[in-house]
């Protein structure tokens, strides 16, 4: 076994690559970084020639040691082969001064699916070590949730149940949960709110009784959280993906630097910007784009971190978090290692919502990072001037970065990442864009008369798909279903 991770708050607690897939978080609440990141260099003359897939196995072999080139192949041919709209899977597209790379081909048209469609693949060569299933237990506002249920469809040795607030999502996001097609899924509406949910799903991971019942079954309790550390690796793909189609198109040339704009929430899809830099992408700098909940916006501008703050409720959904997690990683990195420091920091964020790091190691992020937010009136704006001067839809999540990536930009091109396709949110945007609210679907109609691009041919089917999943449990029920569904973890034949 390669011991090739260890938490960010302890070195002793060392994982392999396959074995930090399986736990998602260290024992001791730290997420697993891998200590020689970039110390073996990307071979860019190489990516420049090979396809997405084939540059995939190429970046997951450096990141995760411990899987071999062959199941590493294996999985990703799994993955991506048919479940993107986009032959290129991530395109780069111009738009007025700057570049979009449009993420959002996926199953469920969000950028989440880039990782969600390998995770699982991931953790089901891992299970084969151990003999044992997963289940997979998601509290969703929305997003994560179909993207989950979406990946893990079918795969072998796993069970899925999503749990998200009834009727407190979307038209749209319900549909797609509720319609999900596999034989290891299950999706049940909590009644509650997704604090509720997500609240009760945590103390599930933790409940010793349930966890000795599926032990004795074989069965793991697993996340798909965005701290796994194999939804990570497959977002620093794409960074490359970019740099490779703007030398392709002509628009850099070998000596030259990109910038990129991120909207972000967790910190996850900017970390792993930050792991291509440190692979030798040559990137001159990142915005950390955020909405009204700018916790990382202040932090990069002060080195204060502060999650006491109200919680706004914004038009870009998926970016409404406080606590960044991912950010421990790259404060792990920023102090060479230094677990004690960083467990000093993120104590502090447990007992006082609150840490300030130093002034040498705020110096050395703002070398790299800077920070941008918009509020929703600024994001609606946004949408509309950039529709009506270059005839392009940006959703709000990546109307911030669009925004964001504006402001700073330099000479060097500026790459933002698009990260839900508009049809998701088209409700907002075409308010954004014509002023008026309408129904959910008409929405999404009036927007397909002005896209480029037709509804997504998995939006467009939900209309009229049957619903597969109508169960309605109550807090207290929950684990009941969890019980239920791990039946399902043996179902799965891919
Ligand atoms: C999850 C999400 C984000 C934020 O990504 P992080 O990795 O959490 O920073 C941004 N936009 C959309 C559409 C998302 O679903």
């Amino acid at each position: 076994m390669v011991t090739s991770y260890h938490s960010t708050r302890n070195k002793t607690i060392q994982a392999s690559a396959r074995q930090a897939v399986l736990k998602g978080i260290a024992a001791d609440g730290g997420l697993f970084v891998h200590p020689g990141l970039g110390q073996e260099k990307a071979d860019l003359d190489r990516i420049l020639h090979q396809s997405y897939q084939e540059n995939a196995a190429y970046i997951l072999g450096l990141l995760l040691p411990d899987y071999t080139e062959e199941e590493l192949t294996q999985a990703i041919q799994a993955a991506y082969t048919g479940s993107f709209a986009s032959e290129a899977v991530t395109p780069v597209k111009p738009v007025g001064d700057l570049q979009v790379l449009e993420l959002f081909h996926g199953p469920t048209s969000a950028f989440k699916d880039v990782a969600l469609t390998m995770l699982p693949q991931l953790m089901s060569i891992a299970l084969k070590d151990t003999g044992d299933s997963a289940m997979i237990l998601t509290a969703t506002s929305g997003d994560t949730g179909k993207a989950a249920l979406s990946g893990f469809k079918n795969v072998d040795r796993t069970g899925i149940a999503v749990f998200y607030p009834e009727g407190k999502v979307s038209q749209i996001q319900y549909r797609q949960m509720a319609t999900q097609q596999g034989e290891n899924v299950r999706v049940f509406a909590v009644q509650g709110n997704f604090d509720d949910a997500q609240s009760a799903v945590k103390r599930l991971f933790l409940d010793q009784e349930l966890n000795d019942w599926a032990a004795s079954k074989s069965i793991r309790l697993s996340s798909a959280n965005s701290i796994n550390v194999g939804r990570l690796v497959p977002q620093v793909v794409y960074y490359f993906e970019a740099w490779k189609q703007l030398m392709q198109q002509g628009v850099i040339g070998r000596q030259d630097q990109l910038s990129f704009s991120v909207p972000t929430g967790n910190f996850g899809d900017v970390l792993a910007g930050y792991y291509a830099y440190r692979l030798g992408l040559p990137v001159k700098k990142f915005v950390v784009a955020s909405n009204a909940n700018n916790v990382l916006t202040e932090f990069i501008r002060t080195g204060v971190y502060d999650r006491n703050r109200a919680f706004i409720k914004t038009i870009s959904p998926s970016m409404d978090i406080l606590i960044s997690s991912n950010l421990e990683r790259l404060l792990y990195y920023m102090t060479e290692g230094d677990t004690k420091q960083v467990k000093t920091w993120m104590d502090q964020l447990a007992a006082e919502g609150r840490y300030q790091v130093t002034p040498e190691i705020l110096e050395k992020i703002q070398s790299l990072f800077v920070a941008e937010y918009a509020g929703d009136d600024e994001t609606r704006a946004e949408i509309s001037r950039v529709y009506k001067e270059d005839a392009y839809v940006l959703d709000p999540h990546s109307a911030i970065g669009y925004l964001a990536g504006g402001r700073q930009k330099g000479e060097e091109p500026m790459v933002v990442l698009a990260t839900a396709s508009p049809y998701k949110f088209a409700q907002d945007v075409m308010e954004a864009i014509t002023g008026d609210t309408m129904a959910e679907w008409d929405a999404l109609h009036a927007l397909e008369n002005i896209c480029q691009d037709p509804v997504p041919a998995p939006l467009a089917a939900l209309e009229s798909a049957d619903i597969l999943h109508d169960a309605v449990v109550d807090v207290p029920g929950m684990k009941e279903a969890v019980k239920d569904s791990c039946a399902l973890t043996g179902r799965g034949t891919r």
